[in-house]
C-alpha cells in the first residue's frame, strides 16, 4: 500500500490537511484512532470568536471544511464586537457537538481520493537520506508514503490531572500516544510541555434556568461560509451566572489540592483561557466571574459551563456547584480536568510547516503549541497543501502576514515560538484593517482557485461575487456630485466645491446607503451584499492607501534574496550573536533571516543595506 500523503490524526487540523491534500490530487490517507472520533470537539462546543472567526472565514475562502460544518451545526450564532469597527468583529457560534462531528465525518467521507485508516500510528519510517517515507500502525502494518502530516493534538504523552489523581490519556476516555512521542524524541525534534484544562460537564435538567439571565442568538444569523445561504439549525439560549464569594473562599481553601497549584504540572497553560483557580489567584474576587451555561446540543442534556475550567478534586467541584446561583442542585456528568502534553517547538518548522531538516514531515495543530480548533484547522490546511506540493515536486506555498491571519499565525509560530499555548487575536495582525472577515474570500479565494484547491462550485461562486462587486464599485466610482448637488438630496458636505464620487461618499460615517440610493436610484440594481461590502471597503479605503505602501515595502524586503557570497562577519554593527546565528543558518532571503530567533529590526535593516550594496 502506498499513499502520496498520510495525515495522522482526525481532529481539526487533520481533517483540513487531509481534504486539502486530496483536493490537490495527492492520493491521501487519514490515519486516526477511530472513525467515530473524527471531528470531535475536545473542549468547548463553539467555533469562531474574536480573531478565531477571521481564521474560519479564511479557511472557508480556501475552500476548507470548518466554516460550512459550523454552519450546519451552529445553535447560537452571534457576531461579537458588533458595535465596533467591521475589522475587529468576530463571528461565533455555539455548536451542537454531535451535529458538528457528524457533519465533519460526512464531509471527510465524501472527499474524493481520501482513504481513512483506523488505528494508532506508533512509528514513522525514513529512507536512507532521512526523508519520511511511511508509518507503522499498532498491529504492525507498515504503510509507505511520500509525506506525513502529523496532527496529534493533545495526545502526545497526554497526562490528565484531577486534583491529585493523574492518568495517561489523549483527552478524557481516549488513550495517549506514547510510542509516537518517543519516536519524535528520537528524531531529535525539540519537544516541550504545555497544559490546558476543561470545566466539569453538567446535567442541564438539574440547573435552575428560571432564575438565570439568558443570552440569545442574534436576530440576523450571519453564516461563516460564503457558500451558505441560510442557517437552518434551530437556535437556542444559554444561561449566565457568576461565581460568588463562597465559590472564591472554597477555591482558596482548596488551592493546594488543585493539580495546577500543587506543583504536579510542569507545562504552561493558556493565559487567555485561565482556569477558575487562576482567575481567583490572579484577578481576585471582583464581583464574581461570569459563567456561560452552554447547552452542548439540541437533543443533549449536557451543559458546558464556560468559564470554570478546573483541575480541583471532584469533591471540591461538587461543592463549588452549590455556591453558584442556579447550579445549587446541578449534577456533574464528567469532572473538569487539566491535561499536560508534549508539543513541538514551532521554531523548528519552516513557513510551509515542514520540520526543518526532515524532508516530508509536516506538523499542524495543537502539536505546534497552539490552542483552539480554528488555529489547528488553519495550520492543517497549510500543512496539507504543502505536503501535497512536496510529493508533487511543486514549490511550497507560503502565507504572508500582510494578506491573512493564517500568515500572521504561521509567521508568529515559526519565527517566535511559543511560551504558552498560542491563540489568535485581532491585535496580532498589524494589517488588520485590510484583513477583514468581509473580504476573506477576495483575499484568498483567487489563491485557492490558482492552486486547484477550490471546487468548481466555489470557483464559480467567487467569480460571481467578484463580478457583482466590481460592477457595483465601477458604478459608484463613475457617479459624482458636488456639495451643492448633494445638499439638494439632503446630504450635507463641506462646501468646498469638490466633486465626489458615490464611492467616496460611502466612506463617510454620516452617509447611509439609503442616502445614496435617493441620489442614484439605479443603485437598486445591485444586491445588498455587494453594497454592504463596498460600504466597509470604502470606509477603510483611506487607511488602506497608507497601509498599502507599508505592505509593499514589507513584501519587497521579504522577497529580497541574500546572495550566497554574503559575508555576515563583515556587516558592521551586527552583534556577534547575530553573526554566529546568520553563519550557522545561512538564510537565503530576508524573510528567512527575519525568522532567526533574536533577530532585531535593526539587524534586518543592516542586512538589507548590505544586500542592496551587493546588487
Ligand atoms: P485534536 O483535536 O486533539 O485531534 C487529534 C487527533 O489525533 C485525534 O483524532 C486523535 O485520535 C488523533 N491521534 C492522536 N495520536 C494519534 C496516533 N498516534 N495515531 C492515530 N491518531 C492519533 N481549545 C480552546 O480553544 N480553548 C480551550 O479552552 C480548550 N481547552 C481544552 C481542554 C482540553 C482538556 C483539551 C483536550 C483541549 C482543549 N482545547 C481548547 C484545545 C482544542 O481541543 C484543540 O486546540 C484542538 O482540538 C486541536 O486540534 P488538533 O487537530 O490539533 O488535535
Amino acid at each position: 500500500m502506498h499513499y502520496d500523503v498520510i495525515v495522522i490524526g482526525g481532529g481539526h487540523a487533520g481533517c483540513e490537511a487531509a481534504r486539502a491534500s486530496a483536493a490537490l490530487g495527492a492520493k491521501t490517507a487519514l490515519a486516526t484512532h477511530s472513525i467515530d472520533t473524527i471531528g470531535v470537539m475536545s473542549c468547548n462546543p463553539a467555533i469562531g470568536g474574536l480573531g478565531k472567526g477571521h481564521l474560519v472565514r479564511e479557511i472557508d475562502a480556501l475552500d476548507g471544511l470548518m466554516a460550512r460544518v459550523a454552519d450546519r451545526s451552529g445553535i447560537q450564532f452571534r457576531m461579537l464586537n458588533r458595535r465596533k469597527g467591521p475589522a475587529v468583529r468576530g463571528p461565533r457560534t455555539q455548536s451542537d457537538r454531535k451535529l458538528y462531528r457528524e457533519a465533519m465525518q460526512a464531509e471527510i467521507k465524501s472527499v474524493e481520493g481520501l482513504s481513512i485508516l483506523e488505528g494508532e500510528v506508533i512509528d514513522l519510517s525514513q529512507d536512507s537520506s532521512g526523508a519520511i517515507n511511511g508509518i507503522t500502525l499498532t498491529d504492525g502494518t507498515a504503510i509507505k508514503c511520500g509525506a506525513v502530516v502529523l496532527t496529534t493534538g493533545t495526545f502526545l504523552r497526554g497526562l490528565i490531572h484531577i486534583g491529585d489523581k493523574r492518568f495517561p490519556a489523549g483527552r478524557m476516555g481516549e488513550k495517549a500516544s506514547t510510542l509516537l512521542a518517543d519516536r519524535l524524541a528520537g528524531l531529535n525534534v525539540p519537544l516541550g510541555r504545555l497544559k490546558t484544562g476543561t470545566p466539569p460537564r453538567l446535567d442541564g435538567r438539574t440547573i435552575n434556568w428560571d432564575i438565570l439571565e439568558k443570552q440569545s442568538a442574534d436576530e440576523e444569523l450571519v453564516p461563516f461560509s460564503t457558500m451558505t445561504n441560510e442557517i437552518r439549525v434551530p437556535q437556542i439560549d444559554c444561561g449566565i451566572t457568576r461565581t460568588t464569594p463562597a465559590t472564591h473562599n472554597l477555591i482558596r481553601e482548596n488551592l493546594k489540592r488543585s493539580a495546577m497549584y500543587s506543583g504536579n504540572i510542569s507545562g504552561t497553560g493558556p493565559r487567555y483561557c485561565p482556569s477558575v483557580e487562576d482567575k481567583i489567584v490572579k484577578f481576585g474576587d471582583r464581583d464574581g466571574h461570569q459563567i456561560f451555561l452552554e447547552p452542548e446540543g439540541l437533543d443533549d442534556h449536557t451543559v458546558y459551563p464556560n468559564g470554570i475550567s478546573t483541575s480541583l478534586p471532584e469533591d471540591v467541584q461538587w461543592a463549588m456547584m452549590k455556591t453558584i446561583s442556579g447550579l445549587e442542585n446541578a449534577q456533574i456528568l464528567q469532572p473538569g480536568y487539566a491535561i499536560e502534553y508534549d508539543h513541538v517547538d514551532p521554531k523548528a518548522l519552516d513557513q510551509s510547516l515542514n520540520l526543518i531538516g526532515t524532508a516530508g514531515l509536516y506538523l499542524a495543530g495543537q502539536i505546534n503549541g497552539t490552542t483552539g480548533y480554528e488555529e489547528a484547522a488553519a495550520q492543517g490546511l497549510v500543512a496539507g497543501i504543502n505536503a501535497a506540493h512536496f510529493v508533487g515536486q511543486k514549490a511550497p506555498v507560503h502565507f504572508s502576514r500582510t494578506s491573512s491571519y493564517i500568515g500572521v499565525m504561521i509567521d508568529d509560530l515559526t519565527s517566535r515560538g511559543v511560551s504558552e499555548p498560542y491563540r489568535m487575536f485581532t491585535s496580532r495582525a498589524e494589517y488588520r484593517l485590510s484583513l477583514r472577515i468581509d473580504n476573506a474570500d477576495m483575499r484568498l479565494s483567487p489563491l485557492a482557485i490558482e492552486l486547484g484547491l477550490a471546487s468548481p462550485d466555489r470557483a464559480a461562486h467567487y467569480n460571481d461575487v467578484n463580478g457583482r462587486l466590481n460592477a457595483a464599485r465601477d458604478y459608484l466610482k463613475s457617479q459624482t456630485l458636488t456639495p451643492q448637488e448633494a445638499a439638494k438630496h439632503g446630504i450635507s458636505l463641506n462646501m468646498d466645491g469638490v466633486r465626489r464620487s458615490g464611492y467616496d461618499l460611502l466612506s463617510y460615517a454620516s452617509i447611509e446607503l439609503s442616502d445614496l440610493i435617493r441620489v442614484w436610484p439605479d443603485l437598486k440594481q445591485f444586491d445588498s451584499d455587494s453594497l454592504n461590502r463596498l460600504a466597509i471597503e470604502a470606509h477603510y479605503a483611506v487607511y488602506m492607501d497608507r497601509q498599502k505602501a507599508d505592505i509593499e515595502s514589507v513584501l519587497r524586503d521579504e522577497n529580497l534574496l541574500i546572495p550566497e557570497d554574503t559575508e555576515f562577519d563583515k556587516i558592521a554593527g551586527l552583534s556577534n550573536e547575530l553573526r554566529n546565528k546568520l553563519n550557522a543558518r545561512q538564510p537565503k532571503s530576508i524573510a528567512e533571516a527575519q525568522r532567526i530567533e533574536g533577530m532585531t529590526p535593526a539587524g534586518i535593516a543592516l542586512i538589507i543595506a548590505q544586500v542592496r550594496k551587493q546588487q
